[in-house]
């Protein structure tokens, strides 16, 4: 495969926040590819970076150092005019872990789904056909369209956000713990759906604290630790040799995935390690 197939190209990026004496890194050095049919893993716990990055992706965020290219496009310097335009293209597309962020709580449904193709400059009647389709594919009924995000169940409105996602037919999706949300049943829908996606050849970052949720879907697992990439492989080789005390100390918080169980003590040991006190 050559440089082509990159959906998605991150190169030694920083990302900082706040100014002065509050300035400090969220992100450090971090470079990570996604071909096309391709699905990352990007895990690792709360604070770790894993928002940011996707947001530096998305262009809510601004880079301090480093580069983002998606769909072979060089973004790192867009202004929000450019970004704009970028964004009416549907390269990139995303949903978050709460979907009343993913969508305008003043439109409905059917006006949410077309505002992504209708920008981009569809015609209406082929729009509508789009919309209709993509409903069908997230197994939800049409007669949801007339509703608002507030009339519908969380589990309703996290499908419709990944409807909404789809239905401009991205080179990319970025899913920032779009199953952390919800109850078994619309998880394990929602992760067939994403399932479905990948076998469909869409680029997807799936992120997640939940090394479990992940593993059954991505190709490619990241691990994130304090803003700095510290493993990164296929699945099947970081679950069952993980190189970075980090990841070995998820896996022993996820047993059923065979991974050497870690004792409590081992564990304490990683911690102390990881924080760089004296074992
Ligand atoms: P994760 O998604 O893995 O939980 P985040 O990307 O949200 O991690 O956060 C990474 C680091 O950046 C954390 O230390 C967090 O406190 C900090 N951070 C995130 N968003 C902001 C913000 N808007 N302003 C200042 N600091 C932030």
């Amino acid at each position: 495969p050559g440089i082509e197939d990159e959906v998605l190209e991150v190169s030694d990026l920083d990302v900082h926040y706040g100014v002065g004496r509050r300035r400090h890194r969220a992100l450090s050095g971090v470079s990570l590819q996604v071909r096309s049919g391709e699905t990352l893993g990007l895990i690792g716990e709360t604070g770790s970076g894993k928002s940011t990055l996707a947001r530096t992706v998305l262009g809510l965020v601004r880079a301090s150092g480093g580069r983002v290219r998606i769909g072979g496009e060089d973004v790192t310097g867009y202004s929000q005019r450019q970004w704009r335009s970028f964004r009416r293209r549907g390269v990139v597309q995303y949903v978050f872990q709460d979907p009343l962020r993913s969508l305008d709580p003043d439109l409905t449904v059917q006006e949410s789904l077309l505002e992504p193709l209708l920008l981009r400059g569809d015609p209406r009647a082929s729009a509508l056909e789009a919309v209709r389709e993509q409903f069908a594919r997230v197994n939800l009924d049409e007669h949801l369209l007339p509703r608002r995000p507030a009339e519908l169940s969380g589990g309703q409105r996290q499908r419709v956000a990944v409807a909404r996602a789809l239905v401009v037919e991205p080179a990319l999706i970025i899913l920032d713990e779009p199953v952390s949300a919800l109850d078994a049943a619309n998880r394990v829908q929602i992760l067939q759906i994403i399932k479905n996606l990948r076998d469909a050849g869409t680029a997807l970052v799936f992120i997640s604290h939940d090394l479990g949720s992940v593993a059954g879907v991505a190709d490619r697992i990241a691990v994130l630790y304090q803003g700095e990439l510290v493993e990164s492989g296929s699945t099947a080789e970081v679950l069952r040799t993980p190189q970075h005390a980090y990841t070995r100390l998820l896996l022993g918080s996820v047993p059923t995935l065979h991974a050497p169980p870690a004792t409590r003590a081992e564990r304490q040991a990683l911690r102390a390690q990881l924080n760089g006190e004296p074992v």
